[in-house]
Formats: structure tokens, sequence, C-alpha cells
């Protein structure tokens, strides 16, 4: 098999047909200036020596790889295996994305950074590195997202942004992207636009997947030498795809499944679920070609689902090329699915999953009962649940009622 580390994107910023960079001329100009600066850095062993050091002292880098045993052995299969992303400064693998993005912000010569947000978590770690570098922060939010999730709102306002409420469209986050390009198109000389995943116009889904990979290089160093062997399979939630890239991406040339769980919501028969690769069909959003929830006449919908954090209506560009290549496996989870694995990692390991990571956990709770005890799963654990606590100790009590 041809080599797939490295090869991806080409030149033109393609993953096979996806991926690519659909936008209007001024945004091109700022698109390129990233895409300059990204060169020139992306093999700089300095600045990547500065983006260990932040991720080591103010991230709290590595990680841990826990071996989730009593879940393991109730189960009564294969080896579950933990990746900690939960443990790190702000309780999810998205400060890694911003720290490099922050840096690179830095080295352009940048005063402000935007970005869009749906459930507000990439707008809190926007707000988080803005203010540890002292940049200027706006960030875009659909007025029917500040209302959802106010929580958020105080945290990014706490943190010095300004919070701009987006009331285009259905006021949520296709809107606030849309806004959030038009603001940087105008306002590209002193502004970075801080893109939370591995999504939108190149070179964004090569930087944020560079930036994320440090979650699979740990984690394939510390396997190995906690058992002297890769796992068989690797899980991790697909929103946009960043926790997933990270995770899969130094182990793609190795011979381990993979599959990513995506939000199949109420059910994939539904209309109410999230799962771009599993139910949408390929498409043009936020300026590039990926699978896309969609509608016959390319109207994009909104994405649903239990964890806002997986409610976005597309899906990294090269997700779409690893589901054509069957490299990588997509399955659907549902609200249900993830909520009972919630609860179990909360009774057998004293872990409070985030509702995203819940449903990667479920796909390795499908599996391991499948696989000999002498088999080894290793999960992608996003981040934790304290933000979701709320909201789970009402759909329990739902649950029970009759
Ligand atoms: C935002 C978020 C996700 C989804 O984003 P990806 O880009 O798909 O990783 C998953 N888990 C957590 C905890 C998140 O905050």
């Amino acid at each position: 098999m041809t080599p797939l580390i490295g090869q991806y994107p080409d030149a033109t910023g393609h993953f096979g047909p996806y991926g690519g960079r659909f936008v209007g001329e001024t945004l091109m100009s700022a698109l390129l200036d990233v895409e300059a600066a990204w060169n020139a850095v992306k093999h700089d062993d300095a600045f990547f020596a500065d983006f260990r050091a932040m991720l080591r002292d103010y991230a709290a880098r590595p990680t841990p790889l826990d071996h989730a045993q009593r879940l393991s052995a109730h189960l009564g299969g294969a080896q579950i295996w933990l990746k900690r992303e939960d443990c790190t400064h702000t309780g999810a693998h998205k400060i890694n994305n911003v720290v490099g993005q922050g840096l690179l912000a830095r080295r352009m010569g940048k005063t402000r950074v935007i970005a869009e947000t749906g459930a507000g978590q990439h707008g809190v770690a926007t707000a988080t590195i803005a203010a540890r570098f002292g940049f200027e922060c706006k960030v875009f939010m659909g007025v029917e997202d500040i209302r959802r999730q106010a929580p958020n709102v105080r945290r990014m306002e706490l943190l010095g942004a300004d919070v701009i409420p987006v009331t285009s469209g259905t006021s949520t986050l296709k809107d606030a992207m849309n806004e959030a390009l038009r603001y940087w198109s105008a306002h590209s000389a002193d502004t970075f636009y801080v893109i939370g995943s591995v999504a939108g116009p190149h070179p964004y889904p090569e930087m944020v997947r560079d930036f994320q990979r440090v979650i699979g290089d740990e984690a394939r160093a510390q396997f190995f030498e906690k058992t002297g062997r890769h796992p068989d399979l690797l899980t991790a939630c697909v929103g946009g795809g960043s926790n997933a890239m990270g995770l899969f991406y130094p182990y793609l040339d190795d011979p381990c499944d993979m599959i990513g769980a995506e939000a199949a919501g109420e059910g994939l028969d539904t209309p109410r679920h999230a799962a771009s690769i599993c139910g949408g069909s390929p498409g043009e959003l936020h300026g590039a070609m990926t699978y896309l929830l969609q509608s016959d006449e390319g109207q994009i919908h909104e994405a649903w689902s239990i964890s806002a954090g997986l409610d976005y209506p597309g899906v990294g560009p090269e997700h779409a090329l690893l589901h054509d290549l069957k490299r990588v496996r997509y399955e659907g989870v549902t609200d249900d699915e993830a909520l009972d694995a919630f609860q179990a990692l909360c009774q057998y390991e004293g872990i409070i999953p985030a509702l995203e990571s819940s449903h990667a956990l479920a796909v390795a709770m499908r599996e391991a009962p499948k696989r000999p005890p002498g088999q080894h799963i290793l999960v992608n654990l996003s981040g934790r649940g304290d933000k979701d606590l709320d909201h789970v100790l009402q759909l329990l009590k739902e649950r029970r009622a009759p």
C-alpha cells in the first residue's frame, strides 16, 4: 500500500477530490498569506519547539494514556485504553490547535484574532489564547446559539472577547461562519482567522491536523512503551474531525482499524442528526469540497446532536477522502448510545467524559465484546464532561419519566 502520511493535501490543498479553496478574491489573498506563513514554519524546528513548550507549560501536555481496566472487564472483550485529552488546560483537545494558530498569528504580526462558534467551545478556546498572547478577540456567534449557550458566552466575555451576535439565516453556526469570513476579508491586514477544526479552505485542514497530531504522536509512543505493540482499533468522535485526525494521522500507515464516530442524533433515518459522511453527500461548505448535510437543492441543513460540539454540518476534507479510500470506517452513534457510554465511564472508571467523546466511547463499547481480551482499543477521550452535567442530568430525568 502507498503510504498515506505526507501524501495529502497536494500542492493545491486537495485531498483527492476534496478540500481546495472555494473563496472570492479578497479572501483568497488573506488565505495565501496564511499559507505562506504556514509553509515557512511547518518544517521549522524552532517554531515547533515553541509550540511544544507552550503545550507543556500552558496546556499540560503530554496527556496520560490510561487503561480502563474495570470497563474492559465489564465488557468482557478487548482492552479499552483512553487518551486523556480531558486532562488538558480548558478540558479538551481544542487547546492544541489554538496554541498553534496563536503562535502563527503572532509571527505574522497580527493584533486581532477572530473565530466563529456554535456551541461556544471553539470561541472559548480562541478567547483563551487571545488573552494569553494579548490579542484583541472577536467571536461570531448566531443569536440562537448565544441564547442556548449562555455559560460559554459569559466565559468568553470574562476572558476579554467581544461576542458578536449574528442574525442572518437561521442565526446558527453556518451563518456565524459566513459572517466571520466576511469580517476577515475586510480586516485581514491586522486580523488572523482561527478555524476550530480540520475544516475550511486550504491550508486550514492541513495546519489544524498538524497541530492536533500531537495527540496521536504521544499516544503511539505511550502505547508502544506500555504494551510493545500498536492498538488493534482506534476510535474518535467526528464533528469537524480534528480530534479524530489528530489521533488517526500518525497511525495511518500502521495495520490498525479505525472508526470515526459521527453523531447520529435521534437516528440516521430522521432529520435530527449530524452525520455528514454516514448521512450526507459531497458539496461545498466553508470554502472547501467535502461531505455535508444538504437538501437535494444544495441547501445546507442544520446539524443536530445531543452534544453541541458535534453539530457542524460538514466534516474535514481529509475524512471525506479516508472514507472513500475505506481507510477509516465511519459509524453513527445515537444520542441514547452516547448517554449510555457517558454513564458507563462515570460508573466504571470515575471519569466524567464530554458528550462528544462519549460517542467515541460508545463505538469502543460496541466493538470490545466482539474482540478477544488480547486485543486493544484506543479511544480518544477528547474532553471532559463538566460542561454537560446539567444537560445530562436533565436527559436522565426525562429517560426515567414514564
Ligand atoms: C469541539 C469538540 C469536538 C468536536 O470537534 P472535532 O473537530 O471533531 O474534534 C469533540 N470533542 C470535544 C470535547 C469538543 O470540544
